[in-house]
């Protein structure tokens, strides 16, 4: 199967409004155009550098989505072209997308991460985090960024019924902020939620975006 393949055979699986994110992390430059010559044209990389360095020697009509933890004094260098950021983890890191993004007068769409996993991923906040900063006067001063939905990462675990429960609490979050605070914005929207282990599970549960690997472009190394 070639990664051409791979990507169809996971579209064809997934209902039409779940966005496919193909991450490509540590993965060579042919790999990715192999994806993009297929037609597929949106990619996660979780490294500053690596991503930068595949930004500026790729097409440029990519779509580039920012995965990993993302330090703050490192936005600057993705923020010109980085069309989604998903692990907005801190107030801090927001702020500084939003001070980076007003520097060259854009908008930048995040994902808030949302920590669902009972032990493992060390980042990510609680409901109450995400609710006390969308209700904060701060919040309300930046111009530079939208908050496009929720990020969240299930433990890694055969437990199925867990991972169950996890998404399934991710998306009763994501309801409810949408309810409070953007009830007349369909800005939010979107939930970044499953990978190449566990993605049917989070479209069971409610996800439109998954962001698979290993599933595409085999295991790395
Ligand atoms: C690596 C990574 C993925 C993809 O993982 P696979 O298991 O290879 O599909 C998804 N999300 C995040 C945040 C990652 O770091």
């Amino acid at each position: 199967m070639s990664i051409t393949d791979n990507i169809n055979k996971i579209k064809a699986g997934l209902p039409d409004e779940v966005l496919l994110v193909a991450v490509s992390k540590t993965k060579p430059n042919e790999d990715i155009m192999q994806a993009y010559n297929g037609g597929h044209k949106i990619f996660g990389e979780n490294k500053v550098q690596d991503l930068v360095k595949k930004y500026e020697s790729l097409p440029k009509d990519i779509e580039w989505h920012f995965i990993g933890h993302l330090q703050s004094n490192k936005v600057k260098y993705i923020v010109p072209f980085v069309s989604l950021i998903h692990a907005v983890d801190s107030f801090k890191l927001l702020k500084t997308i939003d001070k980076e993004a007003n520097k060259i007068d854009i908008r930048v769409s995040c994902l808030l991460q949302m920590h669902i996993a009972e032990e493992e991923t060390k980042f990510g906040m609680s409901f109450e985090e995400i609710t006390d900063i969308l209700n904060s006067v701060d919040f309300k001063q930046l111009k530079h960024i939208k908050i496009a939905g929720l990020m969240g990462m299930a433990t890694n675990t055969k437990d199925t019924a867990r991972v169950h429960k996890e998404f399934a609490y991710l998306k009763s979050c994501f309801n409810s902020l949408k309810n409070d605070f953007y009830n007349n914005n369909n800005s939010f929207k979107y939930m970044s939620m499953g990978m190449s282990s566990d993605y049917k599970i989070a479209v069971d549960e409610g996800s439109n975006m998954v962001r698979i690997g290993s599933l595409i472009f085999g295991a790395r190394t």
